[in-house]
């Protein structure tokens, strides 16, 4: 046994180590732990630790994969919200590692369920919510768990970027208003989408009473929209998409749906980040791309398709600051623990809070599934 692993292995010592030793002790533990342990690796993630991701992807993606696997530990390479998320679809025996507790989403964070409830008993005192209206929740998948039960217990649906218009369009006829959390750009562009104008979309400043809205323009709203946003998406500015149009003419410009609707509303396409590596696998050598989306996986694309010109929409580094706290170090750190029997960083959602969030899950599984069975 080497030196590190004859006593309970301690962040500090992974520090000083230099970068080939970490690699190879990440190796050396996969290959021990084996079929016990599966790697987890968000599409935003650095490429040093992708290279021991088993799985790579979005959010949702992963943590389904991840619960099919017959893995003991996921180590979920990737936020606070997303190994919540894997905790909850996961397998009842499998236990959920983040390598850095510190990792977390600026966007969940903006939303905390003592908000959230206190924003509702508000809408229900003034009658927005009650007999006569009916208002559905809804939560992007980047929320906390406790949000996700919230809208489970008040018959609500949880959302991912590929998903939200026809999870949208289905609320939107069976409610008279949706609430939407905590990703104000999403809810907005989505939307937009079916029609409903900007003056019909009341934002909820969650410090503000009643979000910062009279009760006329909240009673009028057809959609609420939490005031939230991704700080790396934000980042994306609509001068950014005409400077890169006339810097690069002929340039086709893909963004997230996280971005502001005046960057959406200039770009070309739009759409999730499986959207976004469709289209640029699908599009012609030659093809010129500039995207707005997280960095790391923009360079991921550049180097897979040495056959286009694609390039991050913004001249500024656009990278998920809390996600690159996933450092090899961690991850290193939290292999050897476990080879020691020892399991740090476990993300546990208590089971009351799991039952809600599976509600909302299920609602949004269920509705996927039978969306795609009309079109098949
Ligand atoms: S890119 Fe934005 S939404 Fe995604 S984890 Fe980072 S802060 Fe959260």
């Amino acid at each position: 046994m080497s030196a590190v692993l004859e006593k309970i292995p301690v962040i500090e010592d992974y520090l000083v180590m230099s970068d080939e030793e970490i690699y190879q002790r990440i190796e050396t533990a996969r290959e021990e732990l084996g079929s016990r342990i599966v790697i987890l690796g968000h599409h935003y993630q650095r490429d040093d630790v992708i290279e021991h991701a088993n799985l790579s992807g979005d959010s949702y993606q992963l943590s389904v994969m991840a619960a099919r696997t017959d893995a003991e530990f996921i180590v979920f390479c990737g936020v606070h919200f997303m190994a919540e998320s894997a905790n909850i679809l996961g397998k009842p025996n499998q236990r959920v590692i983040l390598p850095d507790l510190g990792a977390g989403c600026s966007m969940a964070d903006m939303a905390n369920i003592e908000q959230v409830e206190d924003a509702w008993e508000q809408l229900a005192d003034i009658g927005v919510i009650g007999e006569i209206s009916k208002v559905a929740p809804m939560t992007y998948m980047n929320s906390t768990a406790a949000i996700k039960a919230f809208c489970g217990r008040n018959g609500g649906v949880v959302c991912t970027s590929s998903n939200a218009v026809p999870l949208f369009d289905k609320y939107l006829k069976e409610y008279d208003k949706m609430f939407f959390f905590p990703d104000q750009h999403l809810g907005r562009n989505t939307g937009l989408k079916f029609g409903i104008p900007l003056d019909k979309m009341a934002l909820w400043n969650p410090h503000e009473e009643l979000g910062g809205n009279t009760e006329e323009e909240l009673h009028e709203a057809r959609l609420i929209l939490w005031k939230g946003h991704c700080s790396v998406h934000g980042r994306f500015k609509p001068w950014h998409v005409d400077q890169v149009r006339k810097e690069t003419p002929g340039i086709q410009v893909l963004v997230h749906p996280e971005c502001m609707y005046e960057v959406v509303e200039k770009s070309d396409l739009n759409g999730s980040t499986s959207f976004i590596i469709k289209t640029v696998e699908n599009a012609t050598a030659g093809s010129k791309w500039a995207i707005g989306t997280e960095v790391n996986l923009v360079n991921r694309l550049q180097k897979r398709f040495p056959d286009k010109e694609v390039r991050l929409l913004s001249p500024d580094l656009c990278m998920c600051a809390t996600m690159y706290r996933i450092a090899p170090q961690n991850l290193a750190w939290a292999l050897d623990n476990l080879l020691v029997g020892n399991v740090v960083n476990e993300i546990v959602v208590d089971e009351e809070t799991k039952k809600w969030a599976t509600v909302a899950l299920e609602r949004m599984i269920s509705f996927t599934e039978q969306n795609q069975d009309k079109k098949n």
